[in-house]
């Protein structure tokens, strides 16, 4: 491939330019598509059946083929139970991989906004002071001059 930058051929993607040094991606390899939380969970659950059939199996091999003898090893009991613990445990796995799938395939319900900005209980007369007219802001300096020079204005053109 060649350098987008400066144009030197012969260039091995997902290296560094030999000439100019930038970095040159492999376009015709995109980068894999991130899985999606159900994907992950999805998977999860496989490996956990897959585990739990895997133990079972074992243990069962184990004691039909090696238990229950005059000279059975105790550690060939200890092995198959540690097996069935191993397998208990990712049946577990697996009903909480079925549990996160039903929450990742319900529908999310739309943000209740009563909650982020809760009604104020109080009335408002409570809320809020009566409203006191003899106590009113002076106009702004702004408007006062603009009167007077409007009065100024007409004192002028009175004068002319
Ligand atoms: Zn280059």
């Amino acid at each position: 491939m060649y350098c987008p930058k400066c144009g030197t051929a012969d260039q091995l993607p997902e290296t560094y330019c030999r000439r100019c040094g930038i970095f040159l991606p492999d376009l015709d390899n995109p980068k894999r598509k991130a899985q999606t939380p159900m994907q992950n969970v999805n998977a999860n659950a496989v490996l956990s059946a897959m585990t739990v059939v895997t133990c079972l199996t074992l243990a069962v091999l184990l004691y039909v083929i090696l238990g229950f003898q005059d000279d059975t090893h105790p550690l060939i009991y200890a092995t198959g139970g540690l097996l069935i613990a191993m397998a208990a445990w990712h049946v577990q796995t697996f009903w909480r991989s079925m549990l996160l799938r039903k929450q990742l395939k319900k529908p999310r319900a739309p943000a209740d906004r009563s909650v982020d900005t809760p009604e104020p209980k109080m009335p408002a007369e409570t809320a809020l002071p009566a409203a006191n007219f003899e106590d009113i802001v002076p106009p702004s300096v702004t408007d006062r001059t603009t009167r007077q020079l409007d009065d100024d204005k007409i004192l002028a053109k009175s004068k002319q």
